[in-house]
């Protein structure tokens, strides 16, 4: 448990009673609370949890016209004795001060990121859904606040976490289709951040995969093009003959925390587990081969994402079915009896 440090100003009323807790429709229903800091002259203000509600912003803030703006996603569950739990906390806030760092904005301080994050879902426990694999999603984020017009770095921010409650996540197994004309990211960009700006980008490639039919894109990378980078919003795991093999951290391919996690879980329980360069031909050849076992995406929202289908020029690639798969559900039970106290933190990964 965390002190309540933050000076806190609660709702006179709670809306949480107004909540269908069987229709949540994703990332549309707010908490009561969020947490608020602001970042000026070179320090940050102690911090407050105040009433959910809207920003007045200046036309000139900085963050419109230049971009600065940064956020992370997690989310916050139950144990079974009705505690509420958040995974790696800690790497969350990491990351984010990473993504600051490139995009020459303020650092959070860690532990104060830590203390917020508890001490919100603490305050807003009651929006934590009751059925398992829901969760009460929580986004950090950071953008700049300068009233300003010419690009340079901002010299205020304003640092913000507010939390949605939301559904179990069943994730349909996916279609993927190989992106070979748009890319994401490429090393010593900004691929490594987890920067609004690279969402942006990515909305066009998604819009005319879904148009062909598909529900994301491969992203892809190298000179020619051909080396495999995440999937969506997503980490990236092939299951090849037994062993599992997963991009290598380029500089390009977003850190996932759940990449990370699974990860240390299947060389914990004895999996090989590669982390390199892959080529789309690899894959292609270890298919025709009979030896692509699985493929899924990784991440914070889904856990696990199986990918049933994948087009490559003019190849389709069927992937065997979900019921003879055992990597990746094994993974998303891990990570969902963690998030239930399930399954035994032996990592260390569970803060409450
Ligand atoms: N790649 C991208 C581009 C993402 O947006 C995300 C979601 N944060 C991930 C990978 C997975 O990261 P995580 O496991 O930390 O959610």
């Amino acid at each position: 448990m965390v002190d309540s440090t933050f000076r806190t100003e609660k709702v006179q009323q709670s809306r949480v009673k107004d909540v269908d807790w069987d229709n949540l429709p994703f990332g549309k229903i707010f908490s009561d609370h969020m947490f608020v800091s602001d970042y000026k002259d070179g320090k940050w203000s102690d911090g407050e949890i105040i009433p959910f509600g809207h920003f007045t912003i200046h036309p000139a803030s900085m963050v419109l016209h230049y971009g600065q703006a940064i956020f992370e996603g997690m989310k916050a569950s139950k144990l079974e004795d009705g505690t509420p739990a958040l995974l790696s906390p800690i790497e969350h806030a990491k990351r984010l001060n990473a993504s600051a760092r490139r995009l020459m904005m303020a650092e959070f301080p860690e532990d104060r990121f830590v203390e917020a994050v508890s001490q919100l879902v603490s305050l807003d426990r009651d929006w934590i859904p009751p059925a398992e694999g829901s969760a009460l999603y929580l986004r950090p984020y950071m953008f700049s606040t300068d009233e300003f017009i010419g690009v340079r770095p901002s010299e205020s921010y304003r640092f913000c976490i507010f939390t949605a409650p939301v559904g179990p996540y069943y994730a349909k197994p996916v279609r993927l289709v190989v992106e070979q004309n748009y890319v994401r990211a490429v090393p010593g960009g900004t691929g490594e951040a987890k920067a609004a700006g690279n969402y942006a980008a990515s909305l066009r490639p998604a819009f005319e995969a879904n148009q062909k039919g598909f529900d994301q894109v491969v992203w892809m990378g190298g000179p020619d093009m051909t080396e495999i980078q995440e999937v969506g919003t997503m980490n990236i795991f092939f299951v090849i003959d037994g062993e599992v093999i997963t991009p290598a951290t380029d500089g390009a391919i977003l850190k996932g925390i759940t990449r990370k996690n699974f990860i240390t879980i299947l060389r914990d329980q004895g999996y090989k587990v590669t982390e390199r360069k892959i080529l789309i031909d690899e894959i292609v050849e270890a298919y025709d081969a009979g030896k692509l076992e699985e493929m899924f995406g990784a991440g914070t929202a889904a856990v696990v994402s199986h990918v049933a289908e994948l087009q490559y020029k003019d190849k389709l690639m069927v992937l065997p079915d979900v019921a003879e798969r055992k990597v990746g559900p094994m993974l998303k039970k891990y990570i969902d009896g963690l998030r239930t106290g399930r399954v035994e933190d032996k990592f260390g990964w569970i803060v409450k």
